[in-house]
């Protein structure tokens, strides 16, 4: 007897950013696991069970769903976006490596999903075009000292930038200060993109100079990225303005 995991990507909206594979993966799992609001994105089927749970409960969430396909289930613990970049299939790891021999038996199977970074660049233009990184502004599992550090490094050595988890209700201020930091080391016209809840019918998507991007309101479903100092506008008449890095740099800027 072996159960199975899948860890499973939805996208970041609806279910037109749902591949096939997540689908045929959810509709194979007796039981699933998941953040409540990302589990009600997921069409009901008899005979499967749903534990939904809090956003900040991944460690348990994953040994619960561990322990269950343990006994002989077939369960699916699903992520927005990709459940590799800031989400659950770390946590699953994290749970096997410190977990009991058994949960190395089963058969885990990790189903990718369009990630939020993704879906932002994609309404903008072509932002990643040439080299890019992504950070998590969230302190909650890391120093903010390190944040800084990681900022500054990725600044200064040219990446574009996606931030993920920008803001929440426990971190007010740490968008505010990053800005900041970026500013000493970007000019004042790099373009900066905000996009919101893309993929959702209350989606955003909004372009606009670094200088001013603290003027911009950003929430826990809002990814931000921060063009690189090569990071061109292509302005459009009665459109929205194209972002774009070009693929190839010839200098290298001091
Ligand atoms: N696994 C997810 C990321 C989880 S971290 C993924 O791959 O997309 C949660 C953060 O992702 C949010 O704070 C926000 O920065 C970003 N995010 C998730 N869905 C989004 C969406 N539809 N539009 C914009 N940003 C989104």
């Amino acid at each position: 007897m072996t159960g199975r995991v899948a860890i499973i990507g939805l996208g970041p909206g609806d279910d037109r950013y749902l591949t096939r594979e997540a689908c045929d993966a959810l509709d194979a799992a007796d039981t699933l696991f998941g953040y409540g609001p990302y589990l009600d994105r997921v069409p009901a089927r008899d005979g499967q069970t749903r534990h939904g749970s809090d956003n900040r409960e991944e460690g348990a969430r994953a040994e619960a769903a561990l322990r269950q396909a343990a006994q002989g289930a077939s369960v699916a613990i699903v992520s927005g976006g990709d459940p590799g970049v800031f989400a659950m299939a770390a946590s699953v790891c994290e749970a096997i490596a410190t977990g009991p021999e058994t949960w190395r038996a089963l058969d885990i199977a990790v189903i990718p999903g369009i990630t939020a970074m993704l879906a932002v660049a994609a309404r903008a233009g072509a932002p990643l075009g040439h080299d890019f990184c992504a950070l998590s502004l969230s302190d909650n599992l890391k120093p903010w000292e390190l944040i800084e550090r990681r900022l500054e490094a990725a600044a200064s050595a040219g990446f574009v930038i996606a931030l993920y988890n920008p803001v929440s209700r426990a971190r007010p201020w740490q968008l505010a200060k990053a800005l900041a930091l970026l500013s000493r080391h970007l000019p004042d016209g790099t373009p900066v993109i905000f996009g919101r809840a893309v993929g959702r019918p209350d989606e955003s998507v909004t372009v606009i100079p670094l200088a001013s991007a603290e003027d911009i309101a950003a929430d826990m479903a809002t990814l931000i990225i921060v063009g690189s100092s090569e990071t061109r506008v292509i302005a459009r008449d009665g459109r929205s303005p194209l972002v774009y890095t070009p693929r190839a740099v010839e200098k290298v800027s001091a």
